[in-house]
């Protein structure tokens, strides 16, 4: 059998007033998941473990078999990848946002006016200079955003950012270790030079012409070495597989562990998103691989700002097209579940259990109902952890060796 694992980011959450003490998942209209539900096997699972608040990037590497505590050293690399650029072994890899800061390297506008064009003229000037020895690789991603590689001898991602995070001067970047202290200074000359180069760049002289701040520093973040991890199929018996998921982070993290990417027109990793498209995609990819990953955002996105009916109405529309994935479906084991809690009520993140639903032709069922974190509490799966969610999928799927005599 093949491998469905639909995430749903940040789905799970707490109760809500507004909904008399439901969760928006216990408050959708889901039929689709609740005959799956019916039909298969709920549970509860600890991505990470107990109490642990999880990130999207840790939480999928424990999702797809990896030990976060060990591999993960921050995020940078996965939305270096996310971006298409290649992030190597020994490379360190940063979050960025072109910012506005005055003559005295104060942030006046962390998103340079939220940014959304010329962007790949304001990368090109910055992207293939050299520091000292080290090669600079620098590309802009969605508005604000942008990523930096640095590549060469004897980096460490265990330096401090540079981004302040708020209106206020920019940080000097720190090494943990004197063993550190080179990438720590490869990236404050780095963000002194973005500053000289953007500052009198065209692109923001007209800007500064036009009232608009100008995007003229280059602030990291999130520095990260690509985890050294055995890939997907090998870690998996040999399964292959493939992704279908919108936002940069996600992406680059299949897109490291050798998952294939399935590109989608209309899937922006938001609320705008093309679920149906998304759906076929997903539906598509399972005749030429073992295991599809099928990525929805904005079920977290609803959770941070606190938009309990968003997220229903949300989790309804990744229902139906789920429809599309299951009409016909066979010979696949599916599962349903969230990479962690973006409550509501706390508009981040929690470290509550999330929902988890298997279902499969042939396979047991249990006496759950429906689909949602209270029923989910007495479902036959039990309370399980993250990392050991796929080995029960390719288990279920028939994909495992005996072991043992
Ligand atoms: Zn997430
Ligand atoms: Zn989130």
């Amino acid at each position: 059998m093949k491998i469905l694992l639909v995430i749903c980011d940040g789905m799970a959450d707490r109760p809500v007033e507004a909904f008399k003490g439901m969760t928006p998942l216990e408050a959708a209209e889901v039929p689709n998941m609740d005959r799956l539900a019916r039909e298969g096997q709920t549970g509860l699972m600890d991505v990470i473990a107990p109490g642990i608040v999880p990130g999207s990037d840790t939480a999928h590497l424990a999702l797809l078999g990896y030990d976060p505590m060990v591999v993960y050293t921050g995020r940078g690399p996965f939305e270096a990848a996310g971006e298409g650029v290649e992030v190597r072994k020994g490379d360190v890899a940063f979050r960025c946002n072109f910012a506005t800061v005055d003559a005295k390297m104060h942030v006046t506008d962390r998103r340079a006016g939220r940014i959304s064009s010329d962007t790949d003229k304001l990368a090109s000037a910055l992207n293939g200079m050299k520091i000292e020895d080290i090669d600079i690789i620098f590309k802009q991603g969605v508005d604000h955003r942008a990523v930096l590689v640095l590549r060469g001898p004897g980096l460490s991602p265990w330096v401090s950012a540079v981004d302040p995070h708020h209106e206020g001067k920019v940080l000097v970047s720190r090494g943990l270790e004197p063993e550190d202290e080179k990438t720590a200074r490869i990236l404050n000359e780095f963000t002194k030079r973005s500053y000289e180069i953007l500052n009198k760049h065209p692109v923001n002289i007209e800007r500064v012409r036009v009232g608009k701040p100008p995007a003229n520093i280059a602030l990291a973040r999130g520095p990260g070495s690509p985890p050294e991890v055995p890939s997907f199929t090998e870690q998996h018996n040999g399964l292959n597989g493939a992704a279908v998921v919108g936002i940069s982070l996600v992406r680059g993290l299949c897109s490291l562990s050798g998952l294939e990417i399935i590109p989608v027109k209309g899937a922006t990793g938001s609320t705008d998103t093309d679920l149906v498209a998304k759906a076929k995609a997903a539906k598509k990819a399972l005749t030429t691989h073992d295991f599809v990953l099928l990525h929805f955002k904005a079920p977290d996105l609803y959770g941070h700002d606190g938009d309990a009916r968003g997220k229903v109405a949300f989790i309804e529309k990744i229902d139906g097209a789920l429809k599309k994935v299951l009409d016909g479906l066979s010979d696949t084991v599916v599962c349903i579940t969230a990479d962690h809690s973006t409550p509501c009520s706390l508009k981040d993140h929690a470290s509550d259990p999330v929902p988890v639903l298997v279902w499969g032709t042939g396979l047991r069922h249990d006496s759950t109902e429906c689909f949602n974190e209270l029923e989910a509490a007495s479902g036959g799966l039990g309370h399980i952890r993250g990392n050991e969610l796929m080995q029960m999928l390719s288990g279920l799927a028939g994909r495992n060796p005996k072991f043992g005599a």
